[in-house]
């Protein structure tokens, strides 16, 4: 086998696709990550040159490329979060030999099957949204062809784009925009592009693109065929939640193609900032726009120039076959009001707001002058009303449930909301709602109790721990209670923006391995176990890029007895943990027989026991019953015995053939004399006792 790997390696490297019998795990994974990785930065540094034939060479290799198809295909089959929706073919998930076959027919070409639509509910709504989900064979493709695009754009794209782009978060736009209106109070153009993406200009998009003409046809047959359709564009919905409610994904390639549309918006306002009278460079950086995909907003001190970027933007837009959506757009200000708006403005689920103060609380510009305000960012009310709707309905639905069980759901809501606020001002956000819980807690616990006093549920429900006293605890678990997190609990911390334009394909791994650690959204668990294995995959020892999946898994699995503790946790790729499980399947297989056998054995021999207790037993009894019987007999000649003399005695029980009652087995001197001598006393008095009897 190592020897077909061996070869496997040469034969892709020399860029021919040829099928071969290697199987599906004994592909050389590390390897392929490797070649294809190098490509991809190639790519990178040829877009930065402007270099647009090596880009374009390098593009077509990557695609042709045995290793990248591979990827693709383990992207779709393995990685995808959506990867058990079923396309329009129905097919939900591959066997490996699938994936294989899959991989040496994965081809670009202008024969499209239609994508399939499924209506999925839009959270906190009624409203539904349509979902176009391609077939296996599209998403592997599609997935392809973004490996080879995204280098080339993520080059060009612009600083303060922020969405569905590998190595940025909302938290960067959030803290981009903290960075703009810092020592300013500005006007604000908070605007959405209504997402018509169905009516996007195709023949734009493709100029825009401006690939080679094999790729050029294969994406004007998937624009046709609605990758772009419906509403799904981009999936602006970030929190937590709906991320790990498995929500499939739409197109692979629809949210870069989205992003590549709409690039250029932010060049363009920049161009606007260089008609104005002053230095050039700090026009240029008083005037800002920061995206977060079809969601942006336009920042400068001055209305007219904000209004003015309004007009450029819509017209830029309608280029595109795009416009503003008018139910969304407002213009107001961070510190005063503007007309009938308040001050501030909601952004990706934050509240953004200046607040005057006075000047021991105002801070100060960099040349020490007083600011007279203060930038306060925090959760917005319409998140919150969201989130506690929420958390209320899981109570609701928990009323006859054990009280665990609410606690472990509740947890899991209330840890990715928290994360997700953890890096603005959010303490009385989290007191407010910890309040509102808790009164919902109480409502909950006293239902179920509605006979007992209040202090009794209290003290069933809620226990005292490191000098909280109203920690809502389970008391059956002994030392180890289950607690309800507390969304004040969580650590504000501020985010560290992402450098301007760096990219995860400039090959700073080390930059951005630490940086995923760093991430608001990152678990406790998760950014310590990055940080032990340095920021590597455990299983396949590569580095984790941005836009990785990965999985907590336990060392030794918990049906194997494994603890949920440090030690025995190790973060996975979501691919590497695939082929784990497998491998423990066989493992926890072989340890329940192990452990069968085992047990059958233990089983097997305490029957012995029992058995060989139970002859012990018998014989014993047995004996009891004869010592029994020859006592009774003894006793039957008692009046005799003491009657006769004792040779007289002799040849009475010879005759009557009695033996001494214990043991039987005394020699009949002794027999005769000790009984004798001791029951001198006791014959006696039991003669005398008889006789008074007889008397
Ligand atoms: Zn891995």
């Amino acid at each position: 086998m190592i020897w077909n790997v061996e070869l496997l390696v040469a034969v892709y490297m020399s860029k021919t696709s040829v099928k071969t019998t290697v199987e599906w795990k004994d592909i050389p994974w590390r390897k392929l990550e490797r070649v294809v990785f190098k490509l991809q930065k190639r790519i990178y540094k040829a877009s930065q040159r402007g270099d647009v034939r090596t880009e374009h060479r390098l593009q077509k290799t990557l695609m042709k490329s045995w290793a990248a198809k591979c990827l693709a295909v383990r992207r779709v089959t393995q990685d995808n979060q959506g990867k058990n929706t079923a396309g329009v073919d129905g097919i939900k998930s591959l066997t490996p030999v699938q994936r294989l076959s899959l991989v040496n027919n994965l081809e670009l070409n202008d024969k499209v099957k239609p994508t399939r639509r499924v209506w999925i509910p839009k959270p906190g709504t009624e409203e539904k949204r349509p979902l176009g989900i391609p077939t296996m064979n599209d998403r592997a493709l599609q997935a392809l062809v973004k490996m080879a695009l995204e280098p080339e754009w993520e080059a060009r794209f612009e600083p303060n784009s922020y969405g569905f782009r590998p190595g940025r978060s909302c938290h960067d736009a959030i803290e981009a925009i903290f960075s703009a209106i810092r020592y300013k109070a500005k006007y604000v153009l908070d605007a959405d592009i209504a997402k018509c993406f169905d009516r996007i200009n195709h023949e734009a998009l493709l100029r825009k693109l401006n690939t080679f003409p094999t790729l050029r046809r294969q994406i004007k047959v998937w624009l046709k065929s609605g990758v772009m359709d419906g509403k799904q564009l981009f999936t602006t919905d970030v929190s937590e939640a709906a991320r790990s409610a498995g929500t499939p994904q739409g197109g692979v390639i629809s949210p870069l193609l989205a992003n590549i549309a709409l690039h250029g918006m932010e060049e363009r306002i920049k161009q606007v900032a260089d008609t104005l009278p002053g230095r050039k460079k700090e026009n240029r950086k008083a005037l800002s726009l920061i995206r977060y995909a079809d969601d942006f907003v336009i920042l400068h001190e001055d209305i007219t120039v904000v209004q003015k970027c309004q007009g450029i933007i819509s017209e830029w837009l309608c280029d595109m076959g795009l416009e503003l959506k008018p139910s969304k757009t407002r213009l107001c200000h961070t510190l005063n009001k503007y007309g009938d708006s308040e001050p501030g403005f909601n952004f990706l689920g934050f509240n953004v707001k200046q607040h005057p103060v006075g000047k021991y609380q105002s801070g100060r510009r960099p040349n020490g002058e007083l600011l007279g305000f203060k930038t306060i960012i925090s959760p917005s009310k319409e998140k919150m009303k969201v989130h506690f709707d929420r958390v209320a309905s899981i109570i609701e639905s928990h009323n006859s449930a054990p009280q665990v069980a609410l606690v472990r759901n509740l947890n899991a809501v209330v840890r990715g909301w928290a994360n997700y606020y953890s890096t603005v001002v959010s303490k009385d956000a989290y007191s407010h709602l910890d309040h509102l819980m808790y009164q919902k807690l109480l409502a909950w616990a006293k239902r179920r109790h509605h006979k007992k006093s209040m202090e009794w549920v209290v003290n069933k429900y809620w226990q005292t721990v490191g000098g909280d006293n109203w920690v809502f605890a389970n008391r059956q678990e002994g030392e180890n209670p289950l607690l309800l997190l507390k969304h004040s609990a969580t650590k504000i911390e501020r985010h560290v923006k992402v450098k301007g334009e760096a990219s995860p394909y400039d090959g700073n791994l080390v930059y951005w391995s630490t940086r995923m650690g760093r991430h608001p959204e990152v678990s406790t668990r998760v950014a310590t176990l990055l940080k032990r294995q340095t920021g590597k995959c455990a299983h396949c020892e590569l580095f984790f890029k941005c836009g990785d999946t990965w999985e907590v898994d336990h060392e030794v699995p918990r049906a194997m007895g494994g603890k949920d503790t440090y030690d025995n946790l190790q973060m996975l790729h979501r691919h590497c943990h695939d082929v784990k499980s497998a491998g423990d399947a066989r493992r926890i297989r072989e340890w329940k027989a192990e452990n069968e056998r085992v047990k059958a054995e233990a089983k097997a021999e305490i029957e012995r026991q029992r058995a060989a207790n139970l002859i012990v037993k018998r014989e014993q009894r047995i004996k009891e019953r004869e010592e029994k019987r020859h006592q009774a007999e003894w006793d039957k000649h008692e009046i005799q015995r003491q009657m006769l003399d004792e040779v007289g005695w002799r040849i009475y029980a010879e005759y009557f053939g009695l033996a001494s009652p214990v043991g039987g087995t005394h020699e009949k001197s002794q027999v005769i004399e000790e009984p004798c001598e001791v029951k001198v006393s006791s014959t006696v008095l039991k003669t005398s006792g008889s006789r008074e009897g007889i008397a």
